[in-house]
């Protein structure tokens, strides 16, 4: 394979402005690391968006690689766990933040952050579930560790038709949980009811003003909405039930009280994909390749090319994306 590869760059333009552009770079470009990737595939999540548009400081080094997941063959490697021709998969741990990440042919990264590629997933696949289902994959983990079975009652999936809520809708579905997908796009529910949804609620439902405690209507939920959806969430949930929280697409606020907590014993769970520990990983990758149909990784994914990178980051913050964007990089 040529040396030369095409890479998405951000670069600082001003004090405050950034500039993105489509260049060929080598490998004496890349940043250091013992493992050299050859990305075939990578996806957007939501930071990407972020941190392809500016619209936050996701980005903090530059110039910078953005791309938080990707999936491709080791090339050359001085890690003693990996050796070329090993497929291999990374989410998070600051890469396409501060260490140049997938969107480029080609990633020099540390092998501690990288998992083998499990059997019965391709690059493609595991960029389909990328940050956003591996995600999803820990707050279900998180769910079970608290003894929300499906026998507990519905659980709630907010923000259902993203990423995160996607794939948590379709895997809480095959376990046998009862699931309630919250949009606020209604003409995503027969999407979503194809994922494995019972009941489709308006997001409106959950965004209004919260109060301390309401009906107790789910035993858990998953929330990637935050403020105002996860505080009505926590006081909708059961007796004993558990919010598992790790997004803020709807605001990084969160107007509860501790009624919730003291009156009904519920417990908000805090979920990080960036750095949890490689053995969490490997466990959610393996109840992934258990617990999430192939038919529904097709079912949520459109497939981009680096060329249609700019366009994706800006739809997802527009909420306009359905699913999981996986990017080909070829
Ligand atoms: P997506 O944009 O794909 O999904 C977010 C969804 O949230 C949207 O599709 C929409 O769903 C809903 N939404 C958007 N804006 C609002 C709003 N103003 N109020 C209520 N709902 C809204 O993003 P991802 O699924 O990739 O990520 C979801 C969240 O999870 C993000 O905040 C992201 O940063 C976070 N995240 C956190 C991680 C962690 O490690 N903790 C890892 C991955 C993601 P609908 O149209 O169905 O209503």
């Amino acid at each position: 394979m040529s040396d030369r590869f095409p890479a998405i760059l951000v670069s600082r333009e001003g004090e405050k402005g950034q500039k993105v552009e489509q260049v060929t770079l080598g490998l004496d470009d890349l940043m250091d690391g013992d493992v050299v990737v050859a990305v075939d595939h990578s996806t957007v999540n939501y930071k990407d968006g972020l941190a392809v548009t500016g619209k936050a400081p996701v980005v903090r080094r530059w110039p910078m690689i953005p791309g938080i997941d990707f999936a491709g063959t080791v090339e050359s490697s001085d890690n003693p766990d990996f050796k070329p021709g090993d497929k291999v998969v990374l989410n998070g741990w600051g890469v396409g933040e501060t260490h140049y990440g997938g969107f480029a042919g080609k990633a020099r990264v540390k092998g501690d952050w990288l998992i083998h590629l499990p059997d019965g997933l391709s690059g493609a696949e595991a960029m389909a579930i990328g940050t956003a289902g591996y995600t999803a994959m820990l707050c279900v983990l998180a769910l079970e560790r608290q003894d929300v079975t499906p026998d507990k009652g519905p659980v709630v999936v907010t923000g259902a038709a993203g990423g995160v809520g996607s794939v948590a809708v379709s895997i809480l579905s095959k376990l046998g949980y009862e699931v309630v997908a919250s949009t606020g796009r209604p003409e995503e529910a027969e999407y979503l009811k194809g994922l494995g949804a019972s009941e489709i609620i308006p997001r409106d439902e959950l965004s209004g003003d919260p109060r301390p405690l309401s009906k107790e209507r789910f035993a858990g939920g998953v929330d990637a909405v935050g403020s105002k959806t996860l505080a009505n969430v926590l006081s909708m949930t059961k007796y004993g039930g558990a919010v598992a929280a790790c997004g803020l697409a709807g605001g990084m606020d969160l107007p509860t009280s501790v009624a919730p907590f003291i009156l009904r014993g519920v417990s908000l769970i805090g979920v990080d994909s960036v750095m949890a520990p490689k053995a969490r990983r490997i466990e959610a990758y393996a109840r992934l390749v258990r617990d999430l149909d192939h038919a529904k990784i097709a079912a949520m994914t459109t497939m981009i090319g680096l060329d249609g990178v700019q366009a994706a980051a800006a739809d997802i913050l527009a909420g306009k994306i359905r699913g999981r964007v996986v990017v080909n990089i070829g």
